[in-house]
């Protein structure tokens, strides 16, 4: 017997459906048939709305089924429906995107600074702003001279890589989401000036063009990885943990390996590609340091090496030890970040916050001088320009978005990722799937939220009063802290509001 009464009902307005079939087409689920008039099974519908809204009479709801689960305060619908999974499967339960869990976002606790009266603001529509920025190591000085009445740099730059406003596009493999997601990603990030990262899944040919704004990552895993896919982007990126499973590997389950997956990450059709939780040939700080090394010869000392890091409680320590092993750049994702599969019990139980972690790291770096060794990019969470640029001002010189990219094409968060069905095209192999996401219209979406939060930064730059995006880098005393105890202001080194 299934103890588990549908989540979701459907609700199909039969006087108004004009019989099109547009709703069964589209649904990835398979909750939806056609028999003499739409029906559907309300166990399998994961309220993605892909039928809600295809359908062109709006003659489709979908609601929350009231009566599924008479929950209780302490014994809420998750842990109900949790139990009766688990006694009938004996599994881990799976799922996808971020930490749901109401745990304090930090963000919604920091207020910015405005100029008023003795320090005047700057009116962004009528002076330049720079949001340019440089990822890589800094020298501890430079040393300019001047020739033929000319100056120059003496100082040997180590490589950097130019955003031209300090958002990337986090890492998301192909295989976890779709090569069309992938394109879109790609082309979006050659419009704006900046990077998109090809997860652990390897890279698939057809995004060879788009190199000059591409991270390669390695996991685990080393998926695709030769001399090749290294010099194939313009940052390699080391991926030790994800916010969204810190301490585990990762999992893209059989179904989603098709073909050309299988042949991206050279793996066979249909196997699980498993990465393992360590990297097999890290122990210690100097076997990563040597690891960093070798990308480095791999790749004629041409390319910035990031290190991926998920924020766990001693990351300030960690990410000392990763800029003394060479890193030029560290990445470091909370754990609100998401993940295409995961195991709930991680998702929601394990990691930090991204705005601790950022300011602890920021703190530790400053303390030791040697903040300007390592460019650090923060995700995990950041859902609109404001927690960019509050994590700009707690530290990051840019922010890493991978659920606000995936939301801008379509996602709805229905956080079914991990079972390859994705209704949207996004996450999922599935030809009839996949061709539904059209890659020039999902680029257009990336384009223009990439575009809105460079606006918006510039807006609230000139109402600071300062016209780089540089100069509020780590600048904590823009911040105020509103509704939190000083334990909590201490960490994030801000002062309460009022003060
Ligand atoms: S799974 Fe999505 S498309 Fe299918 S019935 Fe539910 S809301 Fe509609
Ligand atoms: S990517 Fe697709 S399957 Fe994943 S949460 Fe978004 S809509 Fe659901």
């Amino acid at each position: 017997m299934n103890y588990l009464m549908p989540e979701f009902l459907v609700q199909v307005d039969h006087e108004r459906c004009r019989r099109c079939k547009l709703c069964v087409n589209n649904c990835g689920f398979e909750a939806l048939d056609f028999k003499e008039r739409v029906v559907s099974d309300d166990s399998k519908c994961v309220a993605c709305h892909r039928c809600v809204l295809v359908c062109p009479e709006r003659a489709i709801n979908v609601v929350k089924n009231p009566v599924a689960f008479k929950e209780s305060y302490h014994w809420n619908v998750e842990h109900i429906k949790n139990i009766y999974k688990q006694a009938a499967t004996g599994g881990k339960l799976l799922t996808a995107t971020g930490n749901e869990k109401p745990y304090k976002s930090y963000f919604d606790h920091l207020v910015l600074d405005a100029c008023q009266v003795t320090n005047p603001s700057i009116d962004p529509l009528r002076e330049p702003m720079e949001l340019r920025t440089y990822l890589g190591s800094k020298p501890d000085k430079v040393e300019i001279v001047k020739e033929n009445g000319k100056y120059k740099l003496k100082t040997k730059m180590p490589p950097q890589v130019k955003l031209e406003t300090p958002i990337v596009f986090a890492a998301m493999s192909y295989g976890a989401i779709s090569l069309n997601a992938h394109k879109a990603l790609a082309a979006a990030a050659k419009e704006c000036g900046i990077l998109y990262n090809t997860g652990e899944g390897g890279l698939h040919r057809d995004l060879y063009e788009y190199a000059d704004h591409t991270i390669v990552q390695v996991a685990s895993g080393r998926f695709g990885i030769d001399r090749e896919y290294l010099n194939k982007g313009v940052m390699v990126e080391i991926k030790i943990g994800q916010g969204a499973k810190p301490g585990i590997g990762g999992h893209l389950p059989g179904e989603k390996v098709d073909e050309e997956v299988s042949q991206t990450r050279r793996i066979p059709v249909g196997s699980d590609a498993i990465s393992p939780a360590p990297h097999h040939d890290i122990y210690s700080i100097e076997d990563l340091s040597q690891l960093i090394y070798a990308i480095k010869e791999a790749t004629n000392y041409q390319k910035p090496v990031c290190v991926k890091i998920a924020a766990v409680h001693n990351v300030a320590a960690i990410a000392s030890g990763i800029a003394r092993a060479g890193a030029d750049v560290i990445y470091i994702d909370g754990f609100r970040g998401g993940t295409g599969a995961t195991p709930a019990t991680i998702r929601d139980h394990v990691g930090i916050p991204i705005e601790m972690a950022l300011a602890a790291v920021d703190d530790r770096l400053r303390s030791e001088g040697i903040r300007n060794r390592v460019s650090i990019i923060a995700s995990g969470g950041i859902r609109s320009s404001a927690d960019m640029i509050k994590a700009i001002a707690l530290g990051a010189d840019a922010v890493g978005i991978g659920t606000a990219a995936l939301i801008a094409i379509g996602c709805q968060m229905c956080q079914k990722c991990h079972t390859g069905r994705c209704s949207w095209g996004i996450a999922t192999q599935r030809p009839e799937r996949v061709r539904v996401l059209k890659p020039e219209k999902a680029k257009e979406q990336l384009v223009n939220l990439v575009r809105s939060w460079s606006l918006e930064l510039k807006e609230i730059l000139g109402a600071l009063g300062v016209n780089a995006v540089e100069s509020l880098r780590g600048s904590r005393e823009r911040l105020r802290g509103i509704g939190l105890n000083q334990i909590e202001l201490e960490i994030l080194g801000v002062k309460p509001v009022g003060r």
